[in-house]
């Protein structure tokens, strides 16, 4: 693995990502930030040779970030800059943006996904963070586990709601 070079896109993805929310206004009004209420087991996946100043945990092959419920924002995660959506591969490995379905209890953005207008800016940076990355071996490969973490997500909710919808 190119540590270096996947680091270097992870820190380019960061800037296109960092400024941009899910909707104009402030969405942890509607939930208390529920996303960003950890404890010292909950975190976020990271990227391949995405640094961090959060402690790491080694979950299932993934490294965790954790985070307790605070961060130096501008140094988040980029899975926290991409949720609520994710940006998963097709079967014909083309970019389909998404709910982050790992988080269906959590977040009303992703259980709403289908009725909320996503700031354009937002989806047009999380479009333009993927095929950045996506052009990335190491951060391909992540991307593809994550796809199958989402879409058996999506699957579990299915089975108990009787069906979700994509934004
Ligand atoms: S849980 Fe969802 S609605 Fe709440 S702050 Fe996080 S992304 Fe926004
Ligand atoms: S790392 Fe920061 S943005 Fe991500 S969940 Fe924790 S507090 Fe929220």
């Amino acid at each position: 693995m190119n540590l270096s070079n996947t680091s270097k896109v992870c820190r380019k993805v960061k800037k296109i990502l960092n400024d941009r929310t899910p909707l104009k206004k402030d969405c942890g009004t509607l939930c208390g930030k529920a996303c960003c209420k950890g404890d010292s087991e909950t975190g976020m996946l990271l990227f391949p040779g995405e640094t961090t100043d959060l402690n790491i945990k080694n979950e299932g092959g993934f490294r965790l970030a954790v985070c307790n419920g605070k961060c130096n924002r501008d140094e988040r995660p980029i899975s926290c800059m991409f949720f609520p959506l994710f940006p998963t591969l097709d079967k014909n490995n083309k970019i389909k943006t998404v709910p982050d379905f790992r988080g269906y209890g959590l977040c009303p953005l992703v259980r709403h996904a289908d009725e909320i207008e996503f700031s354009k800016r937002y989806l047009n940076a999380v479009r333009r963070a993927a095929e950045i990355l996506v052009k990335n071996e190491e951060c391909r490969d992540f991307i593809l586990s994550v796809t199958e973490i989402i879409n058996d997500s999506k699957k579990m909710i299915d089975t108990f709601t009787g069906g979700t919808e994509n934004v």
